[in-house]
């Protein structure tokens, strides 16, 4: 598209309503069209100001050539260079598909990327945020990118101590647009939410196998896989070679391995005076990985390397299905849940972890009540791991761990009923990955003394996992998640 023609679709798009009555007192309005605001810009509103040289760099595409301005925006606008000395004016609008925009200049200013204020390489910031003076006043122009298309320019008064005249401050309209949606998405408490919740039936039908292969080398398989990882929190890989080092190799594609005190990998097999109830070979309830840690781990990973015992079989049962049908049935054990608190710990002569967390842990975000996609962020479920209780245990608190005691009945049911728990057994070279802070785990008994049954395990933690399912999200489809607002790519 040649620059006329797509400076005159987004000047149709984005030209500011030039009304200045529309804005609000003080405000500095951006006009989205070159001409008129050159002229407005250049006109009044720095003659106050040292006279900033328009730096040739600042600007690469030159405005058109500018017509008469209009007598309402040399109006507005010398009433708004008299105001620089006086009360200042902090905000500056920007019309964005066709409304006026209000953006804080402390914002516009602390969120400026020229290499003065971010490092081009290591995008470290240059400056603080509490650096920015009280006193900052801003104006912008428009300019036209050709890479990204509009763009408000703007220059500084009392800007921070360090930069000259000369700094501009550039945002895309694109970028202002995503920043304003992002605001309102999050103020307006919305939540986008990829997970599936899932039965027994619901699982059976859509569970994924990979091939190790597709995992380690096709991007565009990975980043399927990933994908319906944080969907249904449970994904399968097969073709695993029959190596130690295999998990490693699958876990690192994602992202750098939790070291726990167990170590970096580790072994789930039987021996004597096993430290660890997972290491013998009796049934293991249904349970999540060190909840007595303040971080437990995302992701788990354990890879089948021998499986030559009768049994062993392992469950799965979604937590945030249970908690849903839960707060179907009895929005009094749900809130129990909430709120409760449950301690967990790993008490042992060279290791003592403890840590005490709600069995339902919320998102903080508000109005967030639509009772089909409840605001669960984590589930907290690991009898085996718990401590003795430590608050409400008595006294004048007696029924808080007696709803405890039947709230938690109710919620164990249902993790456990029949229709609710996905069985299988894993085979040699067969890999299960699954989410350690929804999706519930369990191991039937096995004969160890009929055979080998030997997993190899590493946990990813959850920071490692987004970022790679946003790197790849946005290579492959243009926006990414954070903080359940999705964001578009934008320059
Ligand atoms: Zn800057």
């Amino acid at each position: 598209m040649s620059l006329n023609a797509l400076s005159t679709r987004l000047a149709a798009r984005t030209l500011c309503s030039g009304n200045a009555n529309a804005l609000r007192a003080g405000t500095r309005s951006c006009r989205v069209h070159p001409a008129i605001h050159t002229r407005t810009f250049l006109g009044s509103f720095w003659s106050k100001a040292s006279s900033p040289a328009h730096s040739a760099q600042a600007s690469p595409e030159p405005a058109s050539p500018a017509p008469a301005p209009r007598q309402e925006h040399l109006v507005h606008d010398a009433t708004n260079a008299g105001q620089l000395d006086g009360t200042p004016s902090k905000h500056v609008a920007v019309s964005i598909d066709g409304d006026p925009r209000t953006f804080d200049t402390v914002f516009l200013r602390d969120s400026c990327a020229c290499p003065q204020c971010v490092d081009p390489d290591s995008k470290q910031k240059l400056f603080q945020t509490s650096d920015i003076p009280d006193s900052l006043e801003g104006r912008c122009r428009t300019v036209i990118d050709k890479e990204k298309g509009w763009m408000i320019e703007v220059e500084w008064r009392n800007d921070l101590p360090g930069y000259g005249p000369e700094h501009r401050t550039r945002h895309s309209i694109d970028w202002l647009r995503r920043a304003l949606n992002t605001e309102l998405e999050l103020r307006g408490g919305v939540r986008h939410d990829e997970r599936v919740l899932w039965n027994k039936e619901i699982i059976e039908k859509n569970n994924k196998w990979v091939d190790y292969k597709d995992w380690m080398e096709n991007d565009e398989n990975f980043f399927g896989a990933l994908s319906h990882l944080n969907k249904y929190g449970l994904l399968f890989l097969k073709n695993v070679p029959d190596s130690e080092e295999s998990v490693v190799d699958i876990a690192g594609r994602i992202g750098t391995l939790k070291d726990t005190f167990y170590g970096r990998t580790w072994d789930v097999r039987s021996k004597p005076k096993a430290e660890n109830i997972a290491y013998t070979p009796v049934f293991l309830g249904l349970h999540m990985d060190l909840l007595y840690t303040s971080n437990p781990p995302h992701l788990q990973l354990l890879h089948s390397l021998r499986a030559r015992t009768p049994g062993g079989e392992s469950f799965f049962s979604d937590s945030f299905h249970a908690a849903h049908q839960l707060h179907t049935s009895s929005a009094f054990h749900f809130r129990t849940l909430c709120t409760f608190p449950v301690t967990y710990h790993y008490h042992h002569p060279t290791h003592h972890y403890h840590y005490t967390r709600p069995t339902i842990e919320l998102y903080p975000y508000p109005k967030y009540s639509e009772p089909t996609n409840l605001a669960i962020h984590r589930v907290n479920w690991s009898p085996p791991f718990q401590g003795p209780f430590e608050a409400r245990i008595g006294g004048e608190n007696q029924t808080a761990l007696g709803n405890y005691r039947s709230a938690s009945h109710a919620f164990e049911k249902l993790v456990s009923a029949e229709e609710n728990l996905y069985e299988y057994r894993l085979n040699e070279g067969e890999c299960v990955i699954f989410d350690n802070r929804r999706v519930l785990h369990a191991r039937k008994a096995f004969d160890a003394t009929k055979g080998e049954r030997w997993l190899k395990g590493a946990y990813v933690d959850d920071d490692v996992f987004f970022s790679k399912l946003r790197v790849l999200d946005e290579k492959f489809t243009g926006k990414w998640l954070a903080d359940g607002v999705i964001r578009h790519a934008v320059k």
